[in-house]
C-alpha cells in the first residue's frame, strides 16, 4: 500500500494505474462504515484510494475540530488489511494553497438542516470534495448514505459542474445497537453511549416530527432538528456537556 503526501506524488502514482480507479474520501478514525465504502470501492473497481484527512474548514466549532478522533496507525492497518492500493495523507498547505481564498458555494440546500446549524459546514466539505476529486481523479467515488444530505450535495456539484466522475452511494452501517456508526461516537462517555441507540430508535417510529422531537427530548438529547423531506426522515442530536459535546446525525426512510 503506498502513502502518498503531495499533489504531484498522486498525480503520477495515479499515472501509473490501469483499470478503473474507486476513491473514498475520509477523515479518519475509520469504523466498519467508512470499510464498507471501501469494500465497494474494492468489488467495483481495480484499484482503490482512500484518503485521510481531517478538513477543518467544514468546522464551524474549533472545540469539535481539536476533539476530533485520530487513529492514523490502526486506520493505515486496516486499510492495508482491506486490499487498498494508496492513501492520501495531505495536510493544509497541500489542499489550500489558496488558504481557502477559493471556495465553492451551493445556495439551496446546503442551507437546510445540518447546514441550517453548521454555517459555513457544506462549503467546506465541497470544496476539499471537489480539490480531492480533482487530484485523484478517480472514476468512481464513493460515499455514505449516513451523511445523506452531504452525498446528495456532492451529486449535485459533480452534475452542476460537470465532473465526471461516478458518486456512489452506500448504505449507513449500524452497531448492533442500532446505533449509526461514526467517528465522533468514540467521544461519548460510556454513560451517553449507552442512551445514543435511542436516537435511531424513536427517529425510526412512525409519529410526526413534532413528536419525535418531545421524545427525543424526553430521552434526554438536545436536538438540533428532525425534518422529514422526500420520503427521508433526517435528524442531528448533540449529547454530553457543554465541554465536551458530541454531535450526532442519522437518517432513516419513512413511509
Ligand atoms: P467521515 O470520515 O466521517 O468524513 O466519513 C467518510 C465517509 O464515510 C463519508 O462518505 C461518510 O458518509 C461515510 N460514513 C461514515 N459513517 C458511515 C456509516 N456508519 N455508514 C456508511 N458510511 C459512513
Amino acid at each position: 500500500m503506498k502513502l502518498l503526501s503531495s499533489v504531484a506524488e498522486v498525480l503520477a502514482f495515479r499515472g501509473s494505474l490501469e483499470g478503473q480507479v474507486g476513491f473514498v474520501p475520509t477523515m479518519g478514525a475509520l469504523h466498519e462504515g467508512h470499510l464498507s465504502l471501501v469494500e465497494a470501492s474494492r468489488a467495483q473497481t481495480e484499484h482503490t484510494i482512500v484518503s485521510v484527512y481531517v478538513n477543518e474548514t467544514q468546522f464551524n466549532n474549533a472545540n469539535d475540530l481539536e476533539n476530533y478522533p485520530d487513529t492514523l496507525d490502526e486506520d493505515l492497518q486496516q486499510l492495508e488489511r482491506h486490499g487498498v492500493t494508496a492513501v492520501f495523507l495531505p495536510d493544509y498547505a497541500t489542499i489550500y494553497p489558496d488558504d481557502f481564498t477559493y471556495h465553492l458555494d451551493e445556495k439551496a440546500f446546503s442551507l437546510e438542516l445540518c447546514g441550517a446549524h453548521r454555517p459555513g459546514h457544506f462549503t467546506g466539505v465541497l470544496t476539499v470534495v471537489m480539490k480531492l476529486l480533482n487530484i485523484v481523479k478517480p472514476d468512481k467515488a464513493y460515499f455514505g448514505e449516513k451523511d445523506f444530505q452531504q452525498l446528495t450535495l456532492i451529486r449535485g456539484m459533480v452534475d452542476a459542474f460537470f465532473m465526471g466522475v461516478d458518486v456512489v452511494g452506500c448504505p449507513i452501517v449500524r452497531e448492533e445497537d442500532g446505533l449509526a456508526m461514526s467517528s465522533r461516537n468514540l467521544n461519548l462517555t460510556p454513560c451517553d453511549r449507552l442512551k445514543a441507540p435511542a436516537f435511531s430508535r424513536i427517529i425510526s417510529r412512525q409519529a410526526s416530527d413534532q413528536e419525535v422531537v418531545l421524545e427525543l427530548e424526553a430521552a434526554g438529547f438536545e436536538v438540533d432538528y428532525v425534518q422529514t423531506l422526500q420520503g427521508r426522515r433526517f435528524a442531528a442530536v448533540v449529547m454530553g456537556n457543554s465541554e465536551n459535546p458530541v454531535r450526532l446525525i442519522d437518517n432513516v426512510g419513512v413511509s
